[in-house]
Protein backbone atom coordinates (compact mmCIF):
# COMPACT_ATOMS: atom_id res chain seq x y z
CA UNK A 1 0.00 0.00 0.00
CA UNK A 2 2.64 2.87 0.96
CA UNK A 3 4.46 1.29 -2.40
CA UNK A 4 1.40 2.29 -4.30
CA UNK A 5 0.98 5.44 -2.19
CA UNK A 6 4.12 6.53 -2.68
CA UNK A 7 3.79 6.46 -6.63
CA UNK A 8 0.87 8.25 -6.41
CA UNK A 9 2.71 11.13 -4.89
CA UNK A 10 5.30 10.65 -7.41
CA UNK A 11 3.07 11.37 -10.39
CA UNK A 12 1.33 13.90 -8.42
CA UNK A 13 4.98 15.58 -8.52
CA UNK A 14 4.54 15.89 -12.39
CA UNK A 15 1.06 18.25 -11.53
CA UNK A 16 2.50 20.22 -8.52
CA UNK A 17 6.36 20.44 -9.36
CA UNK A 18 6.43 20.11 -13.23
CA UNK A 19 4.06 23.67 -13.54
CA UNK A 20 3.79 26.55 -15.46
CA UNK A 21 3.37 29.61 -12.38
CA UNK A 22 4.73 32.95 -12.24
CA UNK A 23 9.02 32.66 -11.86
CA UNK A 24 8.82 36.18 -10.95
CA UNK A 25 11.41 37.02 -7.80
CA UNK A 26 13.04 33.40 -8.07
CA UNK A 27 16.17 32.22 -10.13
CA UNK A 28 15.62 30.85 -13.04
CA UNK A 29 18.37 28.18 -14.19
CA UNK A 30 18.29 27.82 -18.43
CA UNK A 31 20.31 25.25 -19.87
CA UNK A 32 22.75 25.90 -22.32
CA UNK A 33 21.78 24.24 -25.35
CA UNK A 34 23.27 26.92 -27.76
CA UNK A 35 25.93 29.50 -26.28
CA UNK A 36 24.76 32.11 -28.64
CA UNK A 37 20.81 31.76 -28.07
CA UNK A 38 21.11 30.70 -24.13
CA UNK A 39 23.18 33.61 -23.89
CA UNK A 40 20.25 36.01 -25.32
CA UNK A 41 17.45 34.24 -24.03
CA UNK A 42 18.60 35.12 -20.17
CA UNK A 43 18.89 38.32 -20.96
CA UNK A 44 15.42 38.63 -22.47
CA UNK A 45 14.26 37.33 -19.60
CA UNK A 46 16.28 39.62 -17.27
CA UNK A 47 14.77 42.70 -19.00
CA UNK A 48 11.48 41.49 -17.88
CA UNK A 49 12.78 41.37 -14.23
CA UNK A 50 13.05 37.37 -13.96
CA UNK A 51 16.69 36.92 -12.33
CA UNK A 52 17.97 34.34 -15.41
CA UNK A 53 21.31 32.67 -15.37
CA UNK A 54 22.48 30.04 -17.77
CA UNK A 55 24.33 26.65 -16.20
CA UNK A 56 27.63 25.50 -16.99
CA UNK A 57 27.13 22.81 -19.47
CA UNK A 58 28.63 19.00 -19.75
CA UNK A 59 30.91 19.54 -16.61
CA UNK A 60 28.15 17.06 -15.14
CA UNK A 61 27.61 14.16 -17.54
CA UNK A 62 29.12 11.61 -15.26
CA UNK A 63 25.82 12.85 -12.95
CA UNK A 64 23.34 12.30 -15.71
CA UNK A 65 25.07 8.96 -16.74
CA UNK A 66 24.63 7.85 -13.37
CA UNK A 67 21.43 8.74 -12.58
CA UNK A 68 19.96 7.38 -15.92
CA UNK A 69 19.56 3.77 -17.14
CA UNK A 70 21.49 4.14 -20.86
CA UNK A 71 18.28 4.46 -22.82
CA UNK A 72 17.35 8.00 -22.36
CA UNK A 73 17.71 10.24 -25.58
CA UNK A 74 21.48 11.59 -25.06
CA UNK A 75 20.25 15.32 -24.43
CA UNK A 76 18.08 14.08 -21.30
CA UNK A 77 21.06 12.63 -19.77
CA UNK A 78 22.94 15.82 -20.63
CA UNK A 79 20.82 18.17 -19.73
CA UNK A 80 19.93 16.58 -15.88
CA UNK A 81 23.82 16.13 -15.79
CA UNK A 82 23.54 20.32 -16.06
CA UNK A 83 20.57 20.60 -13.25
CA UNK A 84 22.44 18.36 -10.64
CA UNK A 85 26.06 19.92 -11.57
CA UNK A 86 25.01 23.20 -10.56
CA UNK A 87 22.12 22.80 -7.48
CA UNK A 88 25.51 20.72 -5.89
CA UNK A 89 27.39 23.32 -6.81
CA UNK A 90 25.50 26.31 -5.79
CA UNK A 91 24.62 23.89 -2.23
CA UNK A 92 28.55 24.21 -1.39
CA UNK A 93 29.44 27.76 -2.50
CA UNK A 94 26.14 28.79 -0.10
CA UNK A 95 26.18 25.81 2.58
CA UNK A 96 23.48 26.01 5.32
CA UNK A 97 22.22 28.97 3.08
CA UNK A 98 21.10 27.33 0.41
CA UNK A 99 17.03 27.96 -0.43
CA UNK A 100 16.03 25.32 -3.17
CA UNK A 101 12.76 27.65 -3.33
CA UNK A 102 15.17 30.42 -4.12
CA UNK A 103 15.36 28.35 -7.75
CA UNK A 104 13.51 27.70 -10.96
CA UNK A 105 14.51 25.33 -13.48
CA UNK A 106 13.61 25.88 -16.76
CA UNK A 107 12.83 22.66 -19.23
CA UNK A 108 10.55 23.24 -22.03
CA UNK A 109 8.67 20.39 -23.35
CA UNK A 110 7.22 19.58 -27.17
CA UNK A 111 3.73 17.38 -27.50
CA UNK A 112 3.71 14.85 -29.81
CA UNK A 113 5.41 11.54 -30.28
CA UNK A 114 8.67 12.19 -29.15
CA UNK A 115 9.99 11.58 -25.65
CA UNK A 116 11.25 15.59 -24.87
CA UNK A 117 8.13 15.55 -23.16
CA UNK A 118 8.62 13.16 -20.36
CA UNK A 119 12.71 14.79 -19.91
CA UNK A 120 10.89 17.44 -17.57
CA UNK A 121 8.99 14.79 -15.74
CA UNK A 122 11.52 12.19 -14.90
CA UNK A 123 14.10 14.86 -14.40
CA UNK A 124 11.67 15.57 -12.06
CA UNK A 125 11.50 12.31 -10.72
CA UNK A 126 15.53 12.28 -10.06
CA UNK A 127 15.15 15.68 -8.32
CA UNK A 128 13.18 14.16 -5.92
CA UNK A 129 15.65 11.80 -5.03
CA UNK A 130 17.78 14.11 -3.96
CA UNK A 131 16.15 15.51 -0.45
CA UNK A 132 17.92 19.09 -0.83
CA UNK A 133 16.45 19.31 -4.62
CA UNK A 134 12.89 18.19 -3.82
CA UNK A 135 11.84 21.81 -3.36
CA UNK A 136 13.71 23.04 -6.46
CA UNK A 137 10.33 23.43 -9.39
CA UNK A 138 10.65 22.61 -12.85
CA UNK A 139 8.79 25.48 -15.16
CA UNK A 140 8.10 24.68 -18.71
CA UNK A 141 6.71 26.29 -21.62
CA UNK A 142 5.19 23.82 -24.22
CA UNK A 143 4.73 23.55 -27.84
CA UNK A 144 0.99 22.66 -27.52
CA UNK A 145 0.65 26.23 -27.27
CA UNK A 146 3.61 27.25 -29.29
CA UNK A 147 5.40 28.29 -26.60
CA UNK A 148 2.76 30.81 -24.85
CA UNK A 149 4.54 32.43 -22.02
CA UNK A 150 1.64 33.67 -20.27
CA UNK A 151 1.78 31.69 -17.48
CA UNK A 152 5.30 31.92 -16.67
CA UNK A 153 5.60 35.75 -15.86
CA UNK A 154 2.78 38.60 -15.20
CA UNK A 155 0.40 38.78 -18.61
CA UNK A 156 1.52 42.65 -19.30
CA UNK A 157 5.03 41.12 -19.18
CA UNK A 158 4.67 37.79 -21.63
CA UNK A 159 3.58 39.58 -24.58
CA UNK A 160 6.65 41.70 -24.71
CA UNK A 161 8.96 38.55 -23.48
CA UNK A 162 7.28 36.64 -26.13
CA UNK A 163 8.46 39.46 -29.05
CA UNK A 164 11.84 40.02 -27.32
CA UNK A 165 13.20 36.48 -27.13
CA UNK A 166 12.01 36.05 -30.77
CA UNK A 167 14.07 38.73 -31.97
CA UNK A 168 16.29 37.48 -29.63
CA UNK A 169 17.02 34.27 -31.11
CA UNK A 170 17.39 35.14 -34.92
CA UNK A 171 19.98 37.99 -33.68
CA UNK A 172 21.69 34.54 -32.17
CA UNK A 173 21.23 32.86 -35.43
CA UNK A 174 22.92 35.79 -37.19
CA UNK A 175 25.58 36.11 -34.86
CA UNK A 176 26.12 32.01 -35.48
CA UNK A 177 26.11 32.85 -39.10
CA UNK A 178 28.46 35.91 -39.31
CA UNK A 179 30.77 33.37 -37.30
CA UNK A 180 30.47 30.06 -39.68
CA UNK A 181 30.89 32.70 -43.09
CA UNK A 182 34.09 33.86 -41.32
CA UNK A 183 36.18 31.82 -39.02
CA UNK A 184 37.07 29.56 -41.92
CA UNK A 185 38.90 32.75 -43.68
CA UNK A 186 39.80 34.69 -40.94
CA UNK A 187 42.67 36.56 -41.42
CA UNK A 188 44.67 35.53 -37.60
CA UNK A 189 43.47 32.31 -35.91
CA UNK A 190 41.25 32.53 -33.21
CA UNK A 191 40.30 36.77 -33.94
CA UNK A 192 36.58 35.64 -35.23
CA UNK A 193 35.35 34.02 -31.69
CA UNK A 194 36.87 36.22 -29.80
CA UNK A 195 35.30 39.30 -31.04
CA UNK A 196 31.62 37.34 -30.94
CA UNK A 197 31.96 35.98 -27.30
CA UNK A 198 32.53 39.71 -26.79
CA UNK A 199 29.77 41.46 -29.17
CA UNK A 200 26.95 38.54 -27.30
CA UNK A 201 27.84 40.40 -24.32
CA UNK A 202 27.31 43.67 -25.84
CA UNK A 203 24.12 42.75 -27.24
CA UNK A 204 22.73 40.86 -23.76
CA UNK A 205 23.27 44.04 -22.89
CA UNK A 206 21.40 45.85 -25.14
CA UNK A 207 18.56 43.50 -24.55
CA UNK A 208 18.51 44.02 -20.80
CA UNK A 209 18.75 47.82 -21.35
CA UNK A 210 15.59 47.96 -23.87
CA UNK A 211 13.56 45.79 -21.98
CA UNK A 212 10.06 46.18 -22.60
CA UNK A 213 10.53 49.08 -24.88
CA UNK A 214 10.93 46.70 -27.61
CA UNK A 215 12.98 49.28 -29.38
CA UNK A 216 14.39 46.74 -31.88
CA UNK A 217 16.68 49.56 -33.56
CA UNK A 218 19.33 49.16 -31.20
CA UNK A 219 19.55 45.82 -31.47
CA UNK A 220 19.61 45.91 -35.17
CA UNK A 221 21.98 48.74 -35.27
CA UNK A 222 24.31 47.01 -32.94
CA UNK A 223 23.65 43.95 -35.45
CA UNK A 224 24.95 45.83 -38.23
CA UNK A 225 27.84 47.65 -36.69
CA UNK A 226 29.67 44.13 -35.60
CA UNK A 227 28.61 42.69 -39.20
CA UNK A 228 30.69 45.74 -40.35
CA UNK A 229 33.71 44.83 -38.42
CA UNK A 230 33.46 41.13 -38.64
CA UNK A 231 33.75 41.61 -42.39
CA UNK A 232 36.69 43.19 -42.25
CA UNK A 233 38.25 39.64 -40.83
CA UNK A 234 37.94 38.09 -44.04
CA UNK A 235 41.43 36.98 -45.88
CA UNK A 236 40.57 37.46 -49.47
CA UNK A 237 43.50 35.29 -50.56
CA UNK A 238 42.08 31.97 -48.73
CA UNK A 239 40.18 30.21 -51.39
CA UNK A 240 36.92 29.45 -51.00
CA UNK A 241 35.94 26.07 -49.46
CA UNK A 242 33.29 23.49 -49.68
CA UNK A 243 29.93 24.43 -48.15
CA UNK A 244 28.97 22.15 -45.74
CA UNK A 245 24.78 21.90 -45.01
CA UNK A 246 23.90 20.51 -41.37
CA UNK A 247 20.14 19.45 -40.49
CA UNK A 248 19.22 16.89 -37.52
CA UNK A 249 17.85 16.90 -34.16
CA UNK A 250 18.04 20.74 -32.61
CA UNK A 251 20.02 20.03 -29.11
CA UNK A 252 22.59 17.80 -30.98
CA UNK A 253 23.34 19.89 -33.70
CA UNK A 254 23.42 23.49 -31.58
CA UNK A 255 25.31 22.33 -28.59
CA UNK A 256 28.96 21.83 -29.44
CA UNK A 257 30.00 19.54 -26.43
CA UNK A 258 27.44 17.13 -27.43
CA UNK A 259 28.21 16.85 -30.94
CA UNK A 260 31.86 16.79 -30.05
CA UNK A 261 32.56 20.33 -31.97
CA UNK A 262 31.40 19.08 -34.60
CA UNK A 263 31.35 22.31 -36.93
CA UNK A 264 34.63 23.16 -35.94
CA UNK A 265 36.43 20.00 -36.92
CA UNK A 266 34.39 19.91 -40.39
CA UNK A 267 36.05 24.04 -40.26
CA UNK A 268 39.43 22.30 -39.64
CA UNK A 269 39.27 19.53 -42.17
CA UNK A 270 38.57 22.52 -44.86
CA UNK A 271 34.68 22.96 -45.22
CA UNK A 272 32.28 26.18 -44.72
CA UNK A 273 29.52 25.33 -42.61
CA UNK A 274 25.83 26.37 -42.32
CA UNK A 275 24.19 24.93 -39.12
CA UNK A 276 19.61 24.83 -39.43
CA UNK A 277 18.36 27.65 -37.19
CA UNK A 278 16.98 27.32 -33.77
CA UNK A 279 14.38 30.32 -35.29
CA UNK A 280 13.79 27.93 -37.89
CA UNK A 281 12.38 25.34 -35.02
CA UNK A 282 9.99 28.04 -33.72
CA UNK A 283 8.56 28.92 -37.01
CA UNK A 284 7.88 25.29 -37.21
CA UNK A 285 6.31 25.26 -33.76
CA UNK A 286 3.87 28.28 -35.12
CA UNK A 287 3.30 26.28 -38.21
CA UNK A 288 2.51 23.04 -36.82
CA UNK A 289 0.06 25.06 -34.52
CA UNK A 290 -1.60 27.02 -37.46
CA UNK A 291 -2.49 23.35 -39.49
CA UNK A 292 -3.36 22.40 -36.51
CA UNK A 293 -5.68 24.79 -35.87
CA UNK A 294 -6.83 24.53 -39.70
CA UNK A 295 -7.73 21.22 -39.06
CA UNK A 296 -9.79 21.90 -35.85
CA UNK A 297 -11.86 24.75 -37.97
CA UNK A 298 -12.68 22.00 -40.84
CA UNK A 299 -14.04 19.55 -37.75
CA UNK A 300 -15.84 22.11 -36.16
CA UNK A 301 -17.52 23.29 -39.54
CA UNK A 302 -18.00 19.50 -39.90
CA UNK A 303 -20.06 19.54 -36.57
CA UNK A 304 -21.89 22.49 -37.19
CA UNK A 305 -20.88 24.05 -34.04
CA UNK A 306 -20.62 27.52 -35.15
CA UNK A 307 -19.40 28.60 -31.27
CA UNK A 308 -16.41 26.21 -31.14
CA UNK A 309 -15.72 27.97 -34.88
CA UNK A 310 -15.89 31.38 -33.75
CA UNK A 311 -13.39 30.30 -30.81
CA UNK A 312 -11.01 28.68 -33.53
CA UNK A 313 -11.11 31.11 -36.01
CA UNK A 314 -9.96 33.92 -33.58
CA UNK A 315 -7.30 31.57 -32.88
CA UNK A 316 -6.36 31.16 -36.22
CA UNK A 317 -6.60 34.84 -36.80
CA UNK A 318 -3.97 35.51 -33.72
CA UNK A 319 -1.39 32.67 -34.91
CA UNK A 320 -1.22 33.76 -38.76
CA UNK A 321 -0.41 37.10 -37.47
CA UNK A 322 2.58 35.82 -35.18
CA UNK A 323 3.67 33.76 -38.50
CA UNK A 324 3.79 37.49 -40.69
CA UNK A 325 5.24 39.11 -37.72
CA UNK A 326 8.01 36.77 -37.29
CA UNK A 327 8.65 36.81 -40.85
CA UNK A 328 9.22 40.25 -40.77
CA UNK A 329 10.80 40.79 -37.54
CA UNK A 330 13.65 37.63 -38.80
CA UNK A 331 13.92 39.75 -41.96
CA UNK A 332 14.43 43.12 -40.22
CA UNK A 333 17.97 41.52 -38.35
CA UNK A 334 19.10 39.49 -41.62
CA UNK A 335 18.93 42.99 -43.96
CA UNK A 336 21.47 44.44 -41.57
CA UNK A 337 24.06 41.91 -41.36
CA UNK A 338 23.43 41.64 -45.31
CA UNK A 339 25.20 45.48 -45.77
CA UNK A 340 27.94 44.00 -44.63
CA UNK A 341 28.45 39.60 -45.27
CA UNK A 342 26.74 37.32 -47.39
CA UNK A 343 25.71 35.39 -45.03
CA UNK A 344 22.72 32.94 -46.47
CA UNK A 345 19.37 33.87 -45.24
CA UNK A 346 16.41 31.23 -43.83
CA UNK A 347 14.50 28.84 -45.48
CA UNK A 348 10.76 29.29 -44.94
CA UNK A 349 8.55 26.49 -43.25
CA UNK A 350 6.32 26.94 -46.43
CA UNK A 351 8.97 26.67 -48.77
CA UNK A 352 10.13 23.36 -47.22
CA UNK A 353 6.60 21.96 -46.93
CA UNK A 354 6.44 22.61 -50.49
CA UNK A 355 9.70 20.63 -51.39
CA UNK A 356 8.73 17.67 -49.25
CA UNK A 357 5.30 17.70 -51.28
CA UNK A 358 6.78 17.82 -54.56
CA UNK A 359 9.30 15.05 -53.91
CA UNK A 360 6.60 12.71 -51.89
CA UNK A 361 9.35 12.13 -49.68
CA UNK A 362 7.52 12.90 -46.23
CA UNK A 363 4.69 15.07 -45.34
CA UNK A 364 4.25 17.29 -42.33
CA UNK A 365 1.19 15.80 -41.26
CA UNK A 366 3.52 12.91 -39.91
CA UNK A 367 4.86 15.72 -37.27
CA UNK A 368 8.15 15.40 -35.76
CA UNK A 369 11.42 17.50 -36.39
CA UNK A 370 11.87 14.66 -39.34
CA UNK A 371 9.60 16.74 -41.86
CA UNK A 372 12.42 20.15 -41.16
CA UNK A 373 15.60 17.70 -41.51
CA UNK A 374 14.22 16.12 -44.61
CA UNK A 375 13.10 19.37 -46.43
CA UNK A 376 16.31 21.17 -45.09
CA UNK A 377 18.80 18.81 -46.53
CA UNK A 378 16.80 19.11 -50.11
CA UNK A 379 16.89 22.25 -49.46
CA UNK A 380 20.49 22.98 -49.31
CA UNK A 381 20.90 20.52 -52.65
CA UNK A 382 18.83 23.02 -54.13
CA UNK A 383 21.24 25.48 -52.69
CA UNK A 384 24.37 24.17 -54.79
CA UNK A 385 25.95 22.67 -50.93
CA UNK A 386 28.57 20.27 -51.57
CA UNK A 387 27.50 17.87 -48.77
CA UNK A 388 25.36 17.50 -45.88
CA UNK A 389 25.48 16.29 -42.20
CA UNK A 390 22.97 14.36 -39.96
CA UNK A 391 23.51 15.12 -36.82
CA UNK A 392 21.54 13.26 -33.41
CA UNK A 393 21.48 11.66 -30.54
CA UNK A 394 21.91 7.99 -31.00
CA UNK A 395 18.94 6.39 -31.69
CA UNK A 396 16.42 9.59 -31.81
CA UNK A 397 13.26 8.39 -33.62
CA UNK A 398 12.89 11.32 -36.07
CA UNK A 399 16.54 11.23 -37.28
CA UNK A 400 16.48 7.57 -37.57
CA UNK A 401 13.58 8.64 -39.81
CA UNK A 402 15.42 11.16 -42.05
CA UNK A 403 18.76 9.04 -42.32
CA UNK A 404 16.76 6.29 -43.78
CA UNK A 405 15.08 8.79 -46.00
CA UNK A 406 18.17 11.13 -47.17
CA UNK A 407 20.68 8.69 -47.55
CA UNK A 408 19.20 7.02 -50.71
CA UNK A 409 17.87 10.19 -51.55
CA UNK A 410 21.18 12.43 -51.74
CA UNK A 411 23.08 9.42 -52.86
CA UNK A 412 20.90 9.64 -56.32
CA UNK A 413 21.77 13.16 -56.61
CA UNK A 414 25.28 12.47 -55.56
CA UNK A 415 25.94 15.03 -52.52
CA UNK A 416 27.95 13.42 -50.21
CA UNK A 417 26.01 12.75 -47.26
CA UNK A 418 27.26 11.76 -43.45
CA UNK A 419 25.54 10.48 -40.61
CA UNK A 420 26.44 11.55 -37.34
CA UNK A 421 25.14 10.19 -34.11
CA UNK A 422 26.27 10.58 -30.60
CA UNK A 423 25.89 9.62 -27.61
CA UNK A 424 29.16 10.98 -25.60
CA UNK A 425 31.62 8.43 -26.20
CA UNK A 426 33.81 8.83 -28.70
CA UNK A 427 34.03 6.24 -31.97
CA UNK A 428 37.22 5.69 -33.43
CA UNK A 429 36.49 6.08 -36.63
CA UNK A 430 35.08 9.20 -36.21
CA UNK A 431 37.33 11.40 -37.48
CA UNK A 432 38.09 9.15 -40.89
CA UNK A 433 34.62 9.45 -41.49
CA UNK A 434 34.80 12.84 -41.50
CA UNK A 435 37.79 13.66 -43.77
CA UNK A 436 36.67 10.73 -46.27
CA UNK A 437 33.09 13.08 -46.31
CA UNK A 438 35.31 16.33 -46.52
CA UNK A 439 37.65 14.97 -49.48
CA UNK A 440 34.09 14.03 -51.15
CA UNK A 441 32.49 17.34 -50.36
CA UNK A 442 36.30 18.67 -51.96
CA UNK A 443 35.55 16.51 -55.08
CA UNK A 444 32.00 18.07 -55.70
CA UNK A 445 32.57 21.27 -55.17
CA UNK A 446 35.51 20.85 -57.92
CA UNK A 447 33.04 19.07 -60.26
CA UNK A 448 30.22 21.94 -59.97
CA UNK A 449 32.86 24.55 -60.43
CA UNK A 450 33.76 22.52 -63.75
CA UNK A 451 29.45 22.79 -64.55
CA UNK A 452 29.72 19.05 -64.45
CA UNK A 453 27.02 18.64 -61.48
CA UNK A 454 23.48 18.32 -62.08
CA UNK A 455 22.18 17.12 -59.42
CA UNK A 456 19.91 20.23 -57.87
CA UNK A 457 16.92 19.76 -56.31
CA UNK A 458 13.89 20.53 -58.14
S1 LIG B 1 13.87 14.11 -31.07
FE1 LIG B 1 15.18 12.34 -30.70
S2 LIG B 1 16.43 12.95 -28.96
FE2 LIG B 1 14.69 14.33 -29.01
S3 LIG B 1 13.18 13.39 -27.67
FE3 LIG B 1 12.76 12.67 -29.73
S4 LIG B 1 13.83 10.71 -29.89
FE4 LIG B 1 14.68 11.82 -28.15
Amino acid sequence: MSAVSNELSSFERFQTSVRQFDVTGRTLLVPDMAPFHARLLAACFRAVGVHAVVMETYRGLALGKEFTSGKECFPCQVTLGDILYHLKKEKDRLGAEFSPERYVYFLPEADGPCRFGMYNKMQRLILDRFEEFRDVPIVYLSTRNAYSTESIMPPERSSAFRKLSYVAVVVADVMDRMVWRIRPYEIREGMTDSFADKAIDLIAAAIESIGESLRFEVLHELVEEIAGTAATFIDPRKPPRPRIGIVGEIYLRSHPDSNQNLIRQLEMYGAEVLNASIAEWINFVSFEQSRKLQRDMKSAWAARDYENLRGVFRDLVSIEIEKLYQKWQQYRVYRRAWRHLDIPGDHSIASIERKLDSDRLFNFAIGTEAALSIGGALAYAHDGFDGVVNVFPFTCMPSTICTAVLKPLLHKMKIPYLDAPYDGTIQPNREVALRTFIYQAKQHMKSRLEGKNNNKAE
